[in-house]
């Protein structure tokens, strides 16, 4: 099996050397991943200027491993490694991510964006989040677990351009209590722009804390909060479909 690794907090980031390590034994695994840290850059690509490949040396727990860091965003590195660098692949692997990616976070995500690309170019891809951003995460530990849930997902059968997110509690704060598959949450996120300062008609602003409201739903952020490893199918095609009906019959004209 050949597996394309990427993340969104660049290619030195501990998750992604713990990830390698973890999937290291299931065939080839290229390292395709972001020269910088790219959380937040959701599924941005690069038009306006050109893009470096660089191969770099990543050290990891195992020993370390060769990779390419791109100076671009997540998608633009699965899509230039699919498109340009590579054979095809039989599998997009993203992350870790430091920090869950739940509920409406997928939108802003750079690690689901980056197996997203892999999934729009036809290939399944899955992505793995750890633990809460701003707070230490075990990394070695939370692998396991990715890896044990990459199993049962490699057993049961992955279908081409599938998409799937997988968020793991910090093993830390207590084993998990196991795996949900459940829904992305719509809750409400709670935002805290904190004013650094104000001079002369210009106010600087940074976000300090992003968090939902607590709740006991059969979603993602809530059995996250409750200790299981969630996993959760997204789609790619962002539409609607209940709706489609429902605007075909409206009197909608363009003249
Ligand atoms: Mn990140």
């Amino acid at each position: 099996m050949r597996i394309l690794l990427s993340n969104d907090d660049g290619i030195h980031a501990p998750g992604l050397a713990a990830l390698h390590d973890a999937v290291a034994d299931l065939g080839e695994v290229i390292t395709v991943a972001p020269a910088s840290p790219q959380s937040a850059a959701s599924h941005s690509i690069t038009v306006l200027a050109p893009l470096t490949v660089q191969a770099e040396h990543v050290n990891s727990p195992a020993g370390g491993f060769e990779g390419f860091s791109v100076d671009g965003s997540p998608a633009d590195c699965v899509r230039l490694a699919l498109r340009e660098m590579l054979e095809p692949v039989d599998l997009v692997l993203s992350g870790m991510n430091h920090g869950a990616n739940l509920g409406v976070h997928v939108l802003y995500s750079g690690t689901v964006a980056a197996a997203a690309e892999g999934a729009v170019l036809g290939v399944p891809a899955i992505a793995f989040s750890a633990g809460r951003a701003g707070q230490e995460v075990d990394f070695a530990t939370a692998a396991g677990h990715c890896r044990a849930v990459l199993d049962g997902l490699l057993a049961g059968g992955l279908h081409p351009g599938e998409l799937i997110s997988v968020n793991v509690p910090d093993p830390a704060r207590g084993a998990p209590k196991g795996v949900a598959v459940v829904r992305q949450a719509d809750s409400e996120l709670h935002e805290d722009y904190q004013l650094l300062s104000e001079h002369d008609g210009r106010r600087i602003y940074e976000l300090r804390d992003y968090r939902f409201a607590d709740g006991a739903g059969d979603n993602d952020v809530d059995l996250f909060a409750a200790g299981w490893v969630t996993v959760t199918p997204l789609n790619t095609d962002l539409t609607r479909h209940g709706r489609l009906d429902e605007l075909r019959d409206m009197d909608l004209n363009c003249r």
